[in-house]
């Protein structure tokens, strides 16, 4: 069977919190952001060290300019992956997890999947250990951004992907081991199904509770951004127990918890909305998998917040971002009931690291989602406003650059700080 995800308990205390700064708490269930809050940052691998020293510098200069010295970000060095390998002799020391828990907002760059024994993925174990069961993916076109389809201006969409079981879950057994047999012939004897022998097997968990919470999540977000259109996506019609589950408890739930705000698609068509969505409700319904790739392609007007199982979720996610720019450019955050973790959704990209010349919108990107989550607003408006101009100057980095004509290529430094010139 795979790993089970667990951080080794370890005694190495090497961490030290700022001096200056005050933890984000909670209040009655409520996000309490001090001016000067401490929020923990994970340089990443790879390109990491290119990107997040510009996204540091991009934030600071909005906050800066956006509230004038009264707030600013207490920035706290945690490590993992390689940095923490070399500190710490492993790859996601304990403090690391520790520290999350304990000022519940940090932001990472990207880390390196260990090839063999030890983690499955560090990303993956993160969402796993700290419980960070929505990933949220935001996203929409910047002006000057090349992009492969007629209307990028017509993308804004938000996924919200399940991110700690389904196949993720890490239940697999290889071909020939002791435990797939043993599967095998539990299945074929007890449960009179007919699998060859020579098959892996790996399973798929959906439960209620971890359905239900992912589609809270994306809802309250729905409501409060004022969005008319929520999508359950699922592949139902094949994987009925898992994926139709999905979709059957998500509209059971939201009748049941939501229903003043809610309207789903087959009540639209009937009386007494006759086809018309009423003012400040949002339109519910679902699509299988394989027609919501077309959709988010034919009709990107109609589809705003998607809430996901997990591996539609992570394709769906990537393949509605390529439609803005690709990967380079889209943010993403793993939230649980109280941490949010943000992370921009591309790799370390090894053999660009420590060129100074990759693309670092996607980290910055995340840290805008984070001043959001702050209540920060006006310095994520400053950021996003920056880096609209940038690209309407055709200033960018070689990935865009080699996209665009007349464009003028800059390393990843000189972009971010374009960026804070047109704030
Ligand atoms: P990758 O690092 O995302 O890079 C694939 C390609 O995407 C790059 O060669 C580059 O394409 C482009 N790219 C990625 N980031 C870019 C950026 N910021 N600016 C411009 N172009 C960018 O994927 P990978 O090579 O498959 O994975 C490398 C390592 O990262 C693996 O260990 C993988 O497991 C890990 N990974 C980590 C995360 C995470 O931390 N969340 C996510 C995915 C992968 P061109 O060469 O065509 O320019």
């Amino acid at each position: 069977m795979a790993t089970k995800v667990k951080a080794k308990p370890k005694t190495k205390k090497l961490l030290e919190p700022p001096k200056e700064g005050t933890r984000i708490t909670f209040k009655g269930g409520k996000l309490q952001v001090p001016d000067d809050p401490i929020v923990c940052y994970v340089r990443g691998d790879g390109i990491g060290l290119d990107i997040t020293p510009v996204m540091m510098d991009v934030v600071g200069g909005a906050v800066q300019k956006a509230y004038g010295g009264k707030r600013k970000i207490a920035w706290y060095r945690i490590y993992a992956g390689d940095d923490a390998m070399e500190k710490y002799g492993e790859l996601m020391p304990q403090e690391t997890l520790d520290a999350v828990r304990k000022y519940y907002f940090a932001i990472k760059g990207p880390l390196t999947t260990p090839i063999g024994g030890g983690f499955r993925s560090l990303n993956v174990a993160f969402r796993q250990i700290l419980d960070l069961y929505a990933c949220v993916r935001p996203v929409r076109w910047f002006e000057g951004v090349p992009s492969p389809v007629k209307h990028p201006e017509w993308v804004n969409m938000c996924i919200f992907r399940e991110n700690t079981e389904d196949v993720y879950a890490g239940i697999e057994w290889a071909l020939n081991t002791k435990e797939v047999k043993k599967v095998i012939n539990f299945l074929n004897k007890e449960m009179k199904c007919s699998i060859r022998k020579d098959s892996g097997i790996g399973i798929k968990p959906i439960s209620v509770f971890c359905s239900r919470r992912i589609v809270k999540k994306a809802i309250e977000f729905a409501i409060q951004n004022k969005c008319k259109y929520f999508c359950l996506v699922h592949k139902g019609n094949i994987q009925k127990y898992t994926e139709g589950a999905f979709k059957d408890w998500g509209y059971e739930f939201l009748k049941k918890n939501y229903r003043k705000h809610i309207v789903t698609e087959d009540e639209l068509a009937s009386k007494p909305y006759n086809g018309n969505l009423p003012e400040g409700k949002v339109l519910v319904n679902d699509r299988i998998a394989d027609n919501i790739f077309q959709q988010v392609l034919t009709r990107q007007r109609e589809y705003q917040v998607l809430a996901c199982t997990n591996l539609n979720g992570d394709y769906l996610s990537d393949a509605i971002a390529a439609q803005v720019g690709g990967l380079g450019i889209a943010p993403g955050a793993n939230i649980g009931d109280k941490i949010h973790f943000f992370e921009p959704t591309h790799g370390t990209a090894p053999r660009y690291a420590g060129k100074d010349m990759v693309n670092p919108s996607s980290l910055i990107l995340s840290a805008v989602m984070m001043l959001g989550y702050m209540g920060w607003t006006e310095a994520a408006a400053l950021v996003a406003k920056g880096m609209e101009e940038t690209f309407r100057q055709k200033t960018v980095t070689y990935d865009f650059e080699r996209q665009m004509e007349g464009a003028r290529k800059v390393s990843s430094s000189e972009f971010g700080r374009a960026i804070i010139r047109n704030m």
